[in-house]
């Protein structure tokens, strides 16, 4: 039986936490790796210039659903954001196992969550 990436990558995970294998360190680990997301996302705007995020509320996200983002990440903002999702991806990979969570049902979850739902899930 083939694996999906998810249970190749949480297993993968699962092999390789030696330090911060408390829970405790691993909750606190997700919540600094989805800091770094967000303050490198806003780097690349306001320190690198290469994207530019548009604050303005949006009227009808409904029929509008922009990211505010306009621009591209240049390939220096790109490999810093990728890094750092996948290091939050691996904490996240962490608590799974912690907590014996299997991340591909919990995205199979989500999937039909969001197709259930579409956009009125107003996420
Ligand atoms: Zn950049």
């Amino acid at each position: 039986m083939s694996s999906t990436p998810a249970e190749d990558f949480q297993e993968k995970v699962k092999s390789l936490l030696v330090r911060n294998s408390n829970v405790l360190d691993i909750l606190t680990k997700c919540q600094i790796s989805g800091s770094k997301i967000c303050r490198s996302t806003v780097r690349s705007a306001t320190g690198c210039g290469c994207i530019q995020i548009n604050g303005e509320k949006n009227q009808n996200p409904l029929e509008n659903p922009g990211s505010g983002i306009s621009g591209t990440l240049c390939q220096e903002c790109l490999g810093v954001i990728q890094n750092e999702i996948g290091e939050n991806l691996f904490y996240i990979a962490s608590l799974c196992n912690a907590l014996g969570l299997s991340m591909a049902q919990i995205m199979q979850h989500e999937i039909k969550n969001v197709e259930t739902l579409g956009k009125y899930s107003l996420r």
